[in-house]
Parts: structure tokens; sequence; C-alpha cells
């Protein structure tokens, strides 16, 4: 049967006390509601706190948005993997395209990131995705099986099975401009494809401006397990509408 992920990457958005209201109104939502699908909420670092004390025993987990790649030390301003565990998260976002722009994350760093967040027993959800030149330029495929193949080619001495992927072509990020059905199928069936040949059988969510309006179209397809969502997941009833639409896949 078909998984179904929905996480929210609330980006640099929401402080504590408005990530603990906003968590709740999610959960009156949930309540009502017979959700099948893997719930996560991305909050920046400082309100993982007011989400985990508000989520209490409902079956909503919470992903960091990134982590160190060092277990730790003399690191100013940086979080490692066992912090964000201790804090509660089961989840942390992973080389989005905004830390590979503005940070300077390549696809070595991320390894050593998904490295560290396998040892500390932690979820990957790891971003992938090309540029739009890319993209005109015809390069779709190679740029993605770049990306896996050199942060796969790092990692080949632990176990890779735990690890979500998320397909987010930079173009659509933020634009209002979702990959139509087809152009994000025929991606997931690559990844699909490139994954097997490691052995690996990875869930594989879409990112790309999902809404509440086009989350079931792009749900539907068969290589798809969920979405990665920005914007609308700091709206309820968008987000909620996107979790909606994943729990129509499932009953
Ligand atoms: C993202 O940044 O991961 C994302 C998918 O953003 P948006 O949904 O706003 O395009």
């Amino acid at each position: 049967m078909k998984r179904m992920i929905i996480a929210g990457n609330w980006k640099m958005n929401m402080i504590p006390s408005a990530a603990k209201a906003f968590t709740e109104d999610i959960m009156n939502v949930l309540r009502q509601r017979d959700n099948k699908s893997t719930v996560i909420l991305c909050p920046p670092f400082i309100s993982i706190s007011a989400v985990a004390d508000s989520i209490g025993d409902m079956s909503i987990s919470i992903g960091a948005q990134n982590c160190h790649e060092k277990p730790k030390g003399a690191f100013t301003g940086e979080i490692s993997a066992s912090m964000i565990a201790d804090a509660g998260c089961a989840y942390c976002i992973v080389g989005h395209s905004e830390r590979r722009r503005d940070f300077g994350e390549n696809d070595t760093l991320i390894a050593e990131k998904i490295r560290i967040l396998i040892n500390a027993k932690l979820i990957p959800i790891w971003c992938i995705g090309e540029s739009l030149e890319e993209r005109n330029n015809g390069k779709t495929f190679a740029i993605i099986e770049k990306q896996l193949t050199t942060t796969l080619g790092e990692l080949k001495d632990i176990d890779c099975s735990d690890i979500i992927i998320a397909y987010e072509p930079i173009w659509a990020i933020g634009t209002g401009l979702a990959a139509t059905p087809e152009q994000a199928q025929e991606v997931h069936e690559f990844i699909y494809t490139i994954l097997t040949g490691y052995n690996l059988n990875l869930p594989i969510l879409y990112g790309g401006s999902v809404t509440g309006d086009n989350a079931a179209s792009l749900l539907a397809l068969p290589n798809i397990n969920g979405a990665l969502v920005g914007g609308a997941s700091l709206s309820v009833e968008s987000f909620t509408g996107i979790v909606d639409a994943a729990n129509k896949q499932l009953h």
C-alpha cells in the first residue's frame, strides 16, 4: 500500500508562541479526521520545543530544518543532530536548495549531514532538484543523477534505507509554479530507478508550490509518496487541505 508523508517546512517563520498556537490549530483539525498520513512539522530550531510540548500524544512528528555535520564541538551558533533529537525531532531536512544556494552546501557536505543524522537515529529528508537554467538546458536528469550518486557514493558504508527523498525543482519553490504532474512523475520515476541501483526503495516527496488545490493531482501519481510544503504549510487551511488530499490516496 502507498505511504503518504506530508512535511511542512516553516523556514524562518513562527516564533515559539506562534508555533504553539499554530500546532494546536493543526491538531484541532486533524483530530476531526481519520488521518493515516505521516504529518511532519519542521519549525525553526527555537520553536521546536514549543511544538514538541504542544503535540503531546498526537501522532504528529517534528523535523528540524538543518543540523551541523559534526557531532559536537567549537562550532559557535550551530546545532547538532543529537540536540535536535533530544528536543523531540524524528526528522531533519538536509540539502534544501536555499541552504545549497545561501550557505554553499554541496553534495559531499550533505552526505556528512546525512551520516550524522542516521547515527543519531534521525530520518533525513534529503532535498534534490534542478534549477530553471538546468531544466531549460535539458540537464534535469543529469543534475538529479549527480546529486544522488555523489552523496550516496560517500555513504556506501552505512545503511541508507531510512531516508526520505524530496524532489524539489528550484524553479518551483516559492514561485507558485508547481511542476505539472507529468514533469514531477518523470523525475520521480528516474529517482526511483537510480535508487533501485543502490538497492534502496525510499519514499520520494514532491516539493515546490504545493497547495491544497494542486496536491490531489500530484499525490495521485504512482511514484509520489507525499509532499514537502513551504509557503502553504504556514496556513492551517492549506496545510490540512494537503493532508486531506494525502489521506484520500490512502482510504
Ligand atoms: C520548500 O521550500 O521546501 C518549498 C517546497 O517551498 P514552497 O512550497 O513554498 O514552494
